[in-house]
């Protein structure tokens, strides 16, 4: 039971410290790049967007809950941020930047560092392989 919302350790923050201290390179909130992704990885074409789970309307326990008060204004809003990622998500596979969503509840799953580590080696630690260089 989270009555309280702690505002302490942002998630962006929680991210970008796993990866520094993996030893990635990053930039944050690249204004020119469309959506304004969280992290950029500009050499390795790669982007980090992290989500907020009731801001984006995910389909966890937190996402799924509604304010009761202005109930409508905030289905419409996070209504409105989906659409508008979906549309950031679509704008930057045509730019050929490959994206990953991470939601505020993964956060706390042991399995994150691996989850951006396959996802910045582009699949080098999965199962195919395919190493380029
Ligand atoms: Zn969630």
């Amino acid at each position: 039971m989270q009555a309280v919302k702690s505002r302490n350790t942002k998630p962006e923050k929680i991210v970008r410290k796993i990866l520094s201290a993996a030893g990635y390179r990053f930039k944050l909130n690249r204004k020119d790049i469309c959506g304004c992704p969280d992290i950029v990885f500009a050499s390795r074409r790669r982007l980090i967007f992290i989500h907020g789970c009731f801001w984006h309307g995910h389909s966890c326990a937190r996402g799924a809950r509604t304010p009761k008060t202005n109930t409508a204004y905030w289905t419409a809003k996070i209504k409105r941020n989906r659409l508008r990622h979906l549309k950031v998500l679509r704008v930057l596979r045509k730019q050929k930047w490959s994206v990953l969503t991470i939601w505020e509840c993964e956060l706390k799953k042991d399995n994150l560092l691996q989850r951006l580590r396959n996802f910045l080696n582009g699949g080098k630690v999965g199962i195919h392989g395919g190493r380029k260089r």
